[in-house]
């Protein structure tokens, strides 16, 4: 068992969506991936908080750095989920593989914009679908 009162750093800081579908599997799989102590965030829609609404971004950025120097994280987990209400749903998408890809794209543009402004921090993209997490 971990000495809680006697850790301060680890490596993890994830951000993820506020859908509450999504969030006991998500901090399971979370807690499977770290050993059980993360830092973690929601924000609305996870990835478009971040691209689109600049009080959002600059809240998450004050997050980072936070993290980073309380308790020196050096990655960062970005979670988008299937079905996301912050850009209309499932129902906005032909497929489920043309709704994968494009949070795929949505990933890699929100990591291009932290990574400008925390060029330490390594960055890993994870996608909540409904059976599985995965790494994209
Ligand atoms: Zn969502």
């Amino acid at each position: 068992m971990t000495d809680l009162k006697n850790l301060h750093h680890w490596e993890v800081l994830a951000v993820a969506c506020i859908d509450g579908r999504f969030i006991k599997r998500t901090i399971d799989w979370l807690s499977e991936q770290t050993g059980g102590v993360f830092d973690f965030r929601t924000e609305v829609g996870a990835t478009k908080a971040i691209i689109d609404c600049e009080s959002d971004r600059n809240s998450f950025c004050n997050v980072i750095e936070t993290s980073l120097k309380l308790h020196s994280i050096k990655q960062l987990f970005l979670i988008d989920h299937i079905d996301c209400g912050a850009y209309g749903g499932s129902k906005e998408f032909e497929n489920e593989d043309e709704e994968v890809q494009f949070h795929i794209k949505q990933l890699d543009k929100t990591a291009g914009i932290i990574a400008k402004k925390f060029p330490n921090i390594e960055i890993k993209k994870v996608f909540v679908g409904w059976n599985e997490i995965e790494f994209v």
